[in-house]
């Protein structure tokens, strides 16, 4: 291990939410390291296709934004959250555009828009079906510029956080892909920016890296997670593969038809149609299927040729390209097979507005974190934002706190811990059950018991098979054992960190005996106000089994209705 290197701030993600809390860090005046297992900009931001919401347009107010949102998140988003989140969004989307962010232009010239779903005003601004793209790019740009304040420890891979004897997060253990070399980082303050855990499900519209690492370290070392339950399904995604087909399609005006023809959005959410808000049409599109209503291959079809074909090859070209490479289909020529796929998580590591988590010194931000702006539900076009808006508040404040700290020492011996672990990875026996095996079990249980519809019987199984699986990962054989770019014990390693995240989202399924937002218990289809209107909070004790608690939702102005589209 070489010196320690140490800074104020120390950001494991390079994400937008992680960038964004770097360059803020810097410029409050930290020292700064940012790691990433993967180059920053093949972070999983750069997958973000039909752009970001703010209420930027003088006709629109953020109090419809943050209304719009509230709702979307069948009231579980903390409304104080959601009011910041709304109320920064403009000058945060013209921080973008004046860091060069090309932004679609409409006629007159202006930041033109798209509508999105769940949204009472077009408030999606883009950058073609490609804005993560975009954002990401502008973002490194940034970074580098900054380089002098912000070091950055590409293709690295964080393995744990440490704490001081106070129980302070106080740094991190990572392991240098290049040559498997195990470094401590000091900081003064961590802040976790490491996404979602979308790979825990079986297809995802989530890329291969998105395994949840930051909410398993953090909920290992004693931090609260929050509305675990709440997985977003999607509601176009390809049979088979997963791939994302962009809710942009829909604000476009494309049309969703059952095998029979039909319009079908028009019996469950007859005002807002396609564009109602994604639990609301993942299951109208699910009980179309059930009911035999769909094709043969399981899903329902997404008509894009109701959008001019000129504006589909302008607008939605990356879909294009999907459909045609992915599906064999031409998608400005004839409708799509789609259904709904798992796609982002509602939950994460529990946080205040500023990214403060409950250990002391670690702060989350982005898809790991759950502050909550999604609440039950989140619209689409609000992660990008919340990415933003509070990985920038993240590193203002962790920089503003670490100003007038001493550098902690950390517990560099911690490190002979992960020396044995991963020695142990290295030497397991060949011949057993392999990780990709025990992961695609994993995916397809979590896709099967804890998907779209849920019930008591489906949760309790697929807690009982999550239960098998934490028995056999530990022994799950790998074929690499050099040093250099060894995948398959970062593999291992991140099976764990899934297999966390999917049992604290099957108990939290578990324990929510209602149906709000993305959670449909069958068994209790209502929403249930008087005894669940709460966070769920999970966190380890030691024993197998969490503690459960619950936390109260933040109501600033929006008291709880009925919520139809
Ligand atoms: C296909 C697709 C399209 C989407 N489109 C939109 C959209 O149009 N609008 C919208 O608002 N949202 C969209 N979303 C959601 C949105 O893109 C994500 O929620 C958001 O980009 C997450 O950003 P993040 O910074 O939190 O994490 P990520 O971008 O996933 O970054 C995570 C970072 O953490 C690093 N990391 C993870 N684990 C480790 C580790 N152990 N050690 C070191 N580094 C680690 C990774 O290398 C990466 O740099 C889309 C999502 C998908 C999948």
């Amino acid at each position: 291990m070489g010196a320690v290197p140490s800074h104020d701030v120390l950001i494991i993600g390079a994400g937008l939410a992680g960038q964004r809390a770097a360059l803020a860090a810097a410029q409050t005046g930290a020292t700064v390291a940012i790691i990433s297992k993967v180059h920053p900009v093949r972070s999983h931001s750069v997958a973000a296709a039909g752009g970001i919401n703010a209420a930027l347009n003088p006709e629109d107010t953020w109090e419809s934004h943050a209304f719009d949102t509230v709702k979307g998140s069948d009231y579980l988003g903390d409304q104080d959250a959601i009011e910041i989140m709304c109320r920064e969004a403009p000058d945060e989307i013209l921080w973008l555009e004046h860091a060069g962010v090309t932004f679609h232009r409409n006629e007159s010239g202006h930041l033109g828009t798209r509508a999105f779903g769940g949204a009472s005003a077009a408030r999606t601004y883009y950058v073609a079906d490609i804005t993560g793209h975009a954002l990401l790019h502008v973002l490194y740009e940034q970074l580098m510029k900054h380089a002098q304040l912000v070091d950055r420890y590409e293709e690295w891979f964080t393995t744990d956080l440490l704490q001081d004897d106070e129980g302070r997060c106080v740094g991190a253990i990572c392991r240098n892909l290049r040559d498997g070399e195990l470094q401590v980082f000091n900081a003064k303050a961590v802040i976790l920016a490491s996404g979602g855990a979308g790979q825990a499900y079986k297809p995802t519209t989530n890329g291969l890296i998105v395994t949840g690492d930051g909410i398993a370290q953090a909920y290992r070392i004693g931090a609260k997670l929050m509305d675990m339950e709440m997985i977003q399904y999607h509601p176009t995604t390809l049979a088979g593969n997963g791939l994302l087909i962009t809710e942009g399609a829909r604000g476009e005006g494309a049309w969703l038809l059952n095998a029979q023809g039909e319009r079908f959005m028009e019996k469950y959410a007859p005002n807002k149609m396609e564009l109602a808000s994604r639990d609301v049409v993942s299951r109208a599109e699910q009980t179309e299927i059930n009911e035999g209503r769909g094709f043969p291959d399981g899903t329902v079809a997404l008509d894009i040729t109701k959008v001019p074909r000129r504006r589909t090859l302008e607008a939605l070209r990356e879909i294009v390209n999907i459909g045609r490479d992915f599906a064999g289909v031409d998608i400005t020529r004839e409708p799509i097979h789609i259904h709904p796929g798992q796609h982002y998580i509602m939950g994460g590591v529990k946080t205040d507005v500023d990214g403060q988590t409950t250990i002391a010194g670690l702060y989350a931000a982005g898809e790991v974190a759950c502050v909550s702006v999604h609440g039950g539900n989140r619209l689409g076009a609000n992660s990008l934002l919340d990415t933003l808006i509070f990985g920038r508040r993240s590193g203002e404040h962790a920089a503003r706190q670490a100003l007038h700290m001493n550098m902690p020492s950390t517990p560099a011996a911690r490190v002979s811990d992960t020396e044995k672990w991963i020695r142990e990875i290295i030497s397991r026996p060949g011949g057993g059950r392999r990780v990709s095996a025990i992961k695609d079990e994993l995916g397809e249980t979590m896709n099967q018991y804890v998907a779209v519809f849920r019930d008591a019987d489906g949760l309790q199984k697929a807690y009982e098979i999550i239960r098998r699986l934490k028995e056999e990962a530990p022994k799950a054989a790998i074929d690499d054992r050099g040093s250099v770019f060894n995948q398959d014990v970062i593999g291992a390693i991140e099976l764990g960190y899934m297999l966390d995240c999917a049992e604290a989202t099957v108990i939290g399924a578990i324990e929510r005996k209602e149906s709000r937002g993305a959670q449909f218990r069958t068994d209790f289809p209502e929403r249930n106000d008087a005894d669940w209107l709460k966070h769920i909070d999970i966190a380890v004790n030691g024993t197998e089994v969490p503690t459960i608690s619950y936390s109260d939702v933040t109501i600033t102005r929006w008291q709880p209705q009925e919520r139809t589209y």
